[in-house]
C-alpha cells in the first residue's frame, strides 16, 4: 500500500484482476460456483482464514472481488462485500449489526423499501426507527437514546432532492458513538465520498449510475474493516451474494462512471434551467441551482449536482399525471440512473400508498415530477418536456 493512489478515473480503468496465462487484457468472467483445493492441507488452511482465497462464490468470486476493491478506492473504504441488489445490501448491513433492542435514527425521507424494511419488519424483531426531518438537522441530537446504535441518511434523497450535512452527521456520530450509513446512490462516489466526513459505512445501489445502462441489478457496502467483517459473515451464511457474471458488468461499468455521470449532471443542470424559467411549472429543485434550499451544503459536498432533478406541474396530481402522459420520447420507469431519461410522477406511483400527509412529510407534493436525466442530447430531453408541458 505504499504506492501513491491513483487518480479516482485511473483506478477505475486500472484496477483490475491479476491475468491470466492468456495475458487478457480486461478481466474474463469467472463463472464458477466453487474452487478447487490442492490437497487437505491447503483446504483446511482455506475454511479456517490462514489462507485468504476463493472457497465458493456465496463467500468471495474473483469478479466480485474486482468490483469490490474499484468501489472501495473510489469511496476511500477498507473494504467492502457485493451484493445481488441494493435492497440486499441495505437489509444485509442493518441485519449484521443489529440485536433486538437496538435503535435506529434515520432520515425520514429514505428509499421506499427501506422505509418499508424499518416500518413494517424490523419492529418484528425488536428494533425501532425514529425518523428525522432532513430539513431540520438541529433536532437529529433529541432522537438519539442510549440505545441507539446507527444514523442513517440518504443524500441527495429520493425524489425530492433533499440535501443533508454529511460534515454534521459525522459529528452527531462520532459524539454519540453511532455507527453512520450513508445510501449514496444518488450521488455516486465519484460526485461524493461520505467516509471523508465520518461515514463509517457506505451502501449503493449498483442497479443504478453504476450499472448506468439498465442491465443489471447489484449493491454494495463498503466501509470499515471491522464492521465489513460482521456483514461478511452474516452474508456468507445468509446468501445474498451478487453473481459473478453482474460483477463483471458492474466493474466494467466503472471504468466508464467518471465520463457518465459528468455528462448526465451536465445535462440535468440544463434540464433544471430550463424548466425554472417555464411558466408552467411551480418549483424546481436541483443541488446545483442557487435556488435549492440546501444549495451551500451541495456544493461543500458534492462534485455536481447529481442527474435527478424534482419539479413541480401547476395544477396538482391531475396536471402531474397529464404531463406523463404527453411524454413521447422519455421513459415512464421505476429505474433511474439509465442512459435513457427516465420521467416519474411520485404521488401516484411509488408513493401512492402513503397519505397526503405522510408524503408532504417527505416533500412529495401532488403535482411533483422526478425527472432521471439521461445521456440523449439535452436539446431532445428539453423539447419532450417542453411539448409535454404545453
Ligand atoms: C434503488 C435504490 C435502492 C435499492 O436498490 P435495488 O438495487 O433496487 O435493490 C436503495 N436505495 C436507493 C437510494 C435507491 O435509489
Amino acid at each position: 500500500m505504499s504506492e501513491k493512489r491513483k487518480q479516482f478515473e485511473t483506478e477505475a480503468i486500472r484496477t483490475q484482476l491479476k491475468r491470466t496465462d492468456f495475458l487478457e487484457h480486461t478481466s474474463p468472467i469467472y463463472l464458477t460456483s466453487s474452487f478447487v483445493f490442492e490437497d487437505a492441507e491447503d483446504m483446511r488452511a482455506s475454511f479456517t482464514e490462514e489462507k485468504e482465497r476463493n472457497i465458493y462464490s456465496r463467500f468471495s468470486n474473483p469478479n466480485t472481488t474486482e468490483f469490490v476493491d474499484k468501489i472501495c478506492k473510489m469511496e476511500g473504504a477498507e473494504s467492502g462485500y457485493a451484493f445481488a441488489t441494493g435492497m440486499a445490501a441495505v437489509f444485509s448491513t442493518f441485519a449484521a449489526l443489529l440485536k433486538s433492542g437496538n435503535h435506529i435514527v434515520s432520515a425520514r425521507s429514505v428509499f421506499g423499501s427501506t422505509h418499508a424494511l424499518f416500518v413494517n419488519y424490523f419492529p418484528k424483531w425488536n428494533i425501532e426507527t425514529t425518523y428525522f426531518d432532513i430539513t431540520k438537522p438541529e433536532t437529529i441530537e433529541s432522537c438519539i437514546t442510549e440505545n441507539t446504535k446507527i444514523l442513517y441518511a440518504e443524500t441527495p434523497t429520493n425524489p425530492a432532492v433533499d440535501i443533508i450535512d454529511l460534515e454534521l452527521l459525522g459529528d452527531i456520530a462520532k459524539k454519540h458513538n453511532l455507527i453512520l450509513i450513508i445510501d449514496n446512490c444518488f450521488a455516486t462516489p465519484y460526485l461524493q465520498q461520505p467516509i471523508k466526513y465520518g461515514a463509517h459505512l457506505v451502501i449503493h445501489s449498483a442497479t443504478k449510475l453504476i450499472d448506468g445502462q439498465g442491465r443489471v441489478l447489484g449493491g454494495i457496502t463498503v466501509g470499515n474493516a471491522d464492521l465489513i467483517r460482521e456483514i461478511y459473515l452474516f452474508s456468507r451464511n445468509t446468501g445474498p451474494a451478487l453473481s459473478p457474471f453482474n460483477a463483471w458488468i458492474l466493474s466494467k461499468s466503472l471504468e466508464t462512471l467518471a465520463v457518465r455521470v459528468d455528462k448526465h449532471c451536465e445535462n440535468a443542470f440544463k434540464v433544471a434551467g430550463f424548466l425554472e424559467g417555464h411558466p408552467n411549472v411551480n418549483w424546481v429543485k436541483y443541488p446545483f441551482l442557487k435556488s435549492h434550499p440546501q444549495y451551500d451544503v451541495a456544493k461543500k459536498q458534492m462534485k455536481l449536482g447529481g442527474n435527478i432533478v424534482a419539479f413541480e406541474v401547476n395544477g396538482g396530481i391531475e396536471s402531474g399525471r397529464k404531463f406523463l402522459n404527453s411524454i413521447k420520447m422519455c421513459s415512464l420507469s421505476a429505474n433511474l440512473g439509465d442512459t435513457r431519461t427516465i420521467v416519474t410522477h411520485p404521488a401516484s406511483t411509488t408513493h401512492s400508498k402513503l397519505s397526503e400527509a405522510d408524503r408532504l412529510e417527505v416533500s412529495i407534493t401532488d403535482g411533483l415530477v422526478r425527472i432521471s436525466v439521461g445521456l440523449e442530447h439535452v436539446d431532445d430531453i428539453i423539447k419532450d418536456l417542453e411539448q409535454a408541458l404545453k
